[in-house]
């Protein structure tokens, strides 16, 4: 039997290390894309694997950005497309944000069309920013599912805060990607992966702790609050990294998540509930142990209601849980 090969776009992201981390244990080779030589050498001394390399491809957004990793590898027959900027620190949210995710999405699938017949599966990592409204856009009655679409116009994403930018990108992104398939109808199928927000450790251990990922830098809030801090009042809803990883490989392996969305969401939390998780197990670390009581009145302001149920039957593993999410991230953060 060959080996199957597969390309990831954004190879060196939080949620992309993950992803080659479980591919090569099951035993797939694995090309991913990086922007640097440098990012580049850093993953490869990090994954140490020979059925792992890497390509350089600085700009995303370019129409031949693409172009040559598949011409010259034939073999890739699964396309993984996680890169996309995840950043509220932007100055221009059209040219920092939406422009990247939506354009190079587009170069990817248009690429893919072009110089890989060959191609069978491809997956794009989108966002439950794309399903559900958040913030201003909220709305307590609405029970979202995998067909559902967050309200955010393109406009609004565009002048208002850099979070509905971030929103927006991945709401356009993936519009454009549906529309793609719609006009192109390629010989290949696509399934999006919309995950909530993801917590857990890192792959291959923390770099860097000074230039945490946003995920990595959401718990680090709640880690270094001190004991006189009021902890803020924000809730949401969360899956694993791991689980999010392994729901990119079911989404290309799996029959049945063809052409599908799929809304990767394990349970609510509270920044209270991730203070109290912390406090319970770390003695020595001294932080607001968290108010649990504060949960409901924070899931009713702001956490969306949801079914997911189709997504979970077509994954059909059981997700690891908040608790053990959490203290695997403050293990790795507090070592
Ligand atoms: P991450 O660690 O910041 O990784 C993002 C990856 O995308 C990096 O490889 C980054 O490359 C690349 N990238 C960013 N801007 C780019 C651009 N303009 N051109 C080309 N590449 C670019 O974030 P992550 O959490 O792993 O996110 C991966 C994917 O999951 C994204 O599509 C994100 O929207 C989605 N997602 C994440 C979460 C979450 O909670 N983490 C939740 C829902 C969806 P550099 O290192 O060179 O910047």
């Amino acid at each position: 039997m060959t080996t199957t090969t597969v390309f990831i776009s954004g190879a060196n992201g939080y949620l992309a290390q993950h992803i080659i981390k479980q591919l090569l244990v099951k035993g797939y080779k694995v090309i991913g894309s990086v922007r640097s030589h440098a990012k580049g050498e850093q993953l490869t001394n990090s994954v140490k694997d020979e059925n792992f390399s890497y390509i350089v491809i600085p700009i995303i957004t370019h129409k031949h950005a693409f172009y040559e990793v598949l011409l010259k590898h034939p073999e890739i027959t699964v396309f993984l497309h996680t890169a996309s900027p995840v950043t509220f620190e932007v100055e221009d949210n059209e040219n920092d944000l939406l422009r990247p995710a939506i354009d190079g999405t587009i170069s990817a699938l248009k690429a893919i069309k072009r110089y890989a017949p060959q191609m069978e599966r491809v997956v794009i990592t989108s966002s439950a920013g794309a399903i559900f409204g958040f913030n201003e856009y909220f709305d307590s009655d609405t029970v979202y599912n995998e067909d559902s679409w967050s309200p955010l116009s393109y406009e609004q994403s565009k002048n208002t805060s850099a979070i509905n930018g971030y929103f927006g990108s991945k709401k356009y992104a993936e519009l454009a990607a549906w529309e793609f398939m719609k006009e192109q109808t390629p010989s290949f199928d696509i399934t999006v992966v919309a995950p909530v927000y993801c917590f857990g450790p890192q792959a291959y251990g923390i770099k860097d702790k000074s230039k945490l990922n946003l995920s990595m830098q959401m718990v680090n809030t709640v880690l270094t609050l001190t004991e006189d801090d009021d902890i803020p009042e924000f809730g949401n809803i969360f899956a694993d990294i791991r689980d999010v990883a392994r729901a990119h490989i079911v989404a290309f392996e799996s029959d049945e998540a063809r052409g599908q969305r799929l809304l990767v969401a394990t349970e609510n939390f509270t920044f209270d509930k991730i203070a109290n998780i912390i406090s319970n197990h770390f003695v020595n670390v001294e932080i607001p142990p968290g108010n649990l009581s504060k949960n409901e009145r924070i899931y009713k302001l702001m956490v969306p209601r949801y079914d997911n149920s189709k997504t979970n039957r077509i994954l059909g593993f059981d997700f690891i849980g908040i608790e053990r999410s959490i203290l695997d991230t403050a293990d790795q953060l507090l070592g």
